[in-house]
């Protein structure tokens, strides 16, 4: 009876070895030895070490198992060639060594006779074609690089928010650097449509994010950070977004909420660079007199600090902060949700929500196809593996990539789910805020008041005569006053020259 070792091996170049599992392996070499008759006499593996010498620890083991067992092993067994070395030089050398001991070379998978001279031609080849392989992944970068990336490897140097680090098998990925909170930052930021991107860059640029204009404006437009890889087109190959495997630093919400915002879908409201307790309607005032931006600064006098509004260009509109502020607030508290507005106003929000959730609805249905299509592509492939019409080393790859695309389309279609219950909650807390303007906002942090202005006054507003107006339309006012709800829309002969729009309480309705 024919005796044996059989060996199996796996290494870190994970590229190589997709396909070879050390159970699959010595599943093979045991039922190989078992069909031949063969008598195993024992078995030797080696996980994460290198083919290309070998300097492998059961490797060792082995040699010394043969050496204190001179005469005793016949064969050693491996199921294919690369399993053994993947160098060429090397594999010959121990090749001849193991002759020595009387034991013979065998790849169950790649037999040879080698009483056939032409077969050690066939034998030069399948020990080289490992090393040629090695060779060619390492000079082919650019397509090496493409497979990464379509695997969801993020490879090239990291972008702001991230570094370049290893896993635990020692492949590349990037994962977060100190800078992933002002990333978050800047993206939550830009999101809430009030800033333009140049006072946030300036503003995050103090705080230690030092990136330039353009940088900045490739950051906020870089799917990386939900994520996501984008591979650029090459050759016949269009562009192409996979699911990287990095961590995101946003969701995918907040960056598609920031792509609206860049392209013009929301609004930007200006806000000012500073920000300062003391002044929550800077930004949002301008001079009655010449239309510029309103600004705040303060005088000590009289034992205490006073804080004014007063126009940037030097007009002499100036106005006591605590006034305005007082007058503003009473002006929130003249505008009050007239019941009957209320279901005139659902019915609208509902018929934009409508709209908005057919296009969801429609989005939904489109991916529900491509999760579809990618199952289906999947069995078909799986058929092909059982028909032999497909190696496992190709349908391993498919399954994983098919399993991320299916990842990244479940995720996406769970996400436009979870928005879809959002349209009662919206509307009821708009009418609670439209109902209680003042109450909200005089108990509202700086933010939340800059916010608030940023939402219902976009326009920016002018205080003159003890009137606030508004220097284009209101919306929300319009839809108030039209309501017969106490406002009254001025009339064309009484707009300034800033064509101010304005929403006077009659004195009528004021002594109520
Ligand atoms: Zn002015």
């Amino acid at each position: 009876m024919q005796t044996a070792i059989i060996y199996t091996r796996v290494s870190t170049d994970d590229q190589a070895e997709k396909g070879f599992s050390l159970r699959d392996q010595k599943d093979k070499l045991v039922k190989y030895c078992d069909a031949k008759g063969i008598e195993v006499l024992k078995h030797f593996e080696d996980d994460g070490y290198s083919a290309k010498t070998f300097n492998r620890p059961q490797f060792d083991n082995l040699l010394d198992y043969i050496k204190k067992n001179k005469g005793v092993v016949n064969k050693l067994l491996v199921i294919k060639w690369d399993r053994f070395s993947r160098n060429m030089e090397a594999s010959l050398t121990m090749i001849t060594k193991l002759m020595k001991l009387g034991v013979t070379v065998e790849a169950i998978e790649q037999p040879l006779d080698e009483s056939v001279p032409e077969n050690l031609l066939m034998k030069a080849f399948y020990l080289a074609a490992p090393q040629v392989e090695n060779q060619r992944r390492s000079l082919n970068t650019t397509n090496g690089m493409r497979k990464g990336m379509k695997e969801g490897r993020y490879l090239g140097s990291a972008p702001f928010g991230y570094k370049n680090s290893r896993d635990e098998k020692n492949r590349p990925v990037i994962v977060h650097s100190d800078l992933a909170p002002l990333i978050k930052k800047a993206f939550e930021m830009f999101a809430t449509g009030m800033y333009q991107i140049e006072i946030l860059r300036k503003e995050l640029y103090k705080v230690g994010l030092n990136v330039s204009r353009n940088q900045f404006w490739l950051l906020l437009r870089n799917p990386l950070y939900c994520g996501k890889i984008k591979i650029k087109a090459f050759g016949n190959e269009p562009e192409e977004i996979v699911q990287g495997i990095h961590e995101p630093i946003v969701s995918e919400a907040l960056f598609y909420e920031v792509q609206d915002v860049l392209a013009g879908k929301r609004k930007i409201t200006t806000k000012y660079a500073r920000v300062n307790d003391e002044y929550p309607m800077r930004g949002f005032m301008v001079c009655s007199k010449c239309g510029k931006n309103l600004t705040g600064s303060s005088s000590k006098g009289n034992g205490g600090t006073y804080y004014y509004y007063h126009c940037t260009k030097g007009c002499n509109e100036r106005f006591k902060s605590v006034n305005l502020h007082s007058n503003f607030e009473n002006w929130l508290g003249q505008i009050s949700f007239n019941p009957e507005m209320g279901s005139l106003y659902l019915a609208i929000m509902e018929d934009v929500f409508k709209t908005n959730e057919g296009d969801r609805d429609a989005e939904i249905k489109k991916l529900d196809g491509e999760l579809e299509y990618n199952k289906g592509f999947l069995d078909k492939a799986t058929e092909k593996f059982i028909t032999g019409d497909l190696d496992k080393d190709g349908y391993n790859r498919m399954k994983e990539n098919t399993a991320k695309k299916c990842a990244g389309i479940t995720n996406r279609i769970a996400e436009l789910k979870s928005t879809d219950s959002g349209f009662k909650d919206y509307t009821k807390y708009t009418i609670s805020l439209l109902s209680n303007l003042k109450q909200y906002y005089s108990t509202a942090s700086l933010e939340n008041k800059q916010k608030m202005l940023g939402l219902i006054f976009p326009e920016k507003l002018v205080f003159s005569n003890y009137e606030f107006q508004t220097i284009e339309p209101n919306e929300i006012l319009t839809l108030l006053c039209s309501a017969g709800n106490g406002f009254s829309d001025s009339k064309k002969e009484k707009s300034s020259k800033n064509a101010a729009h304005s929403y006077v309480v009659t004195s009528e309705e004021l002594h109520q």
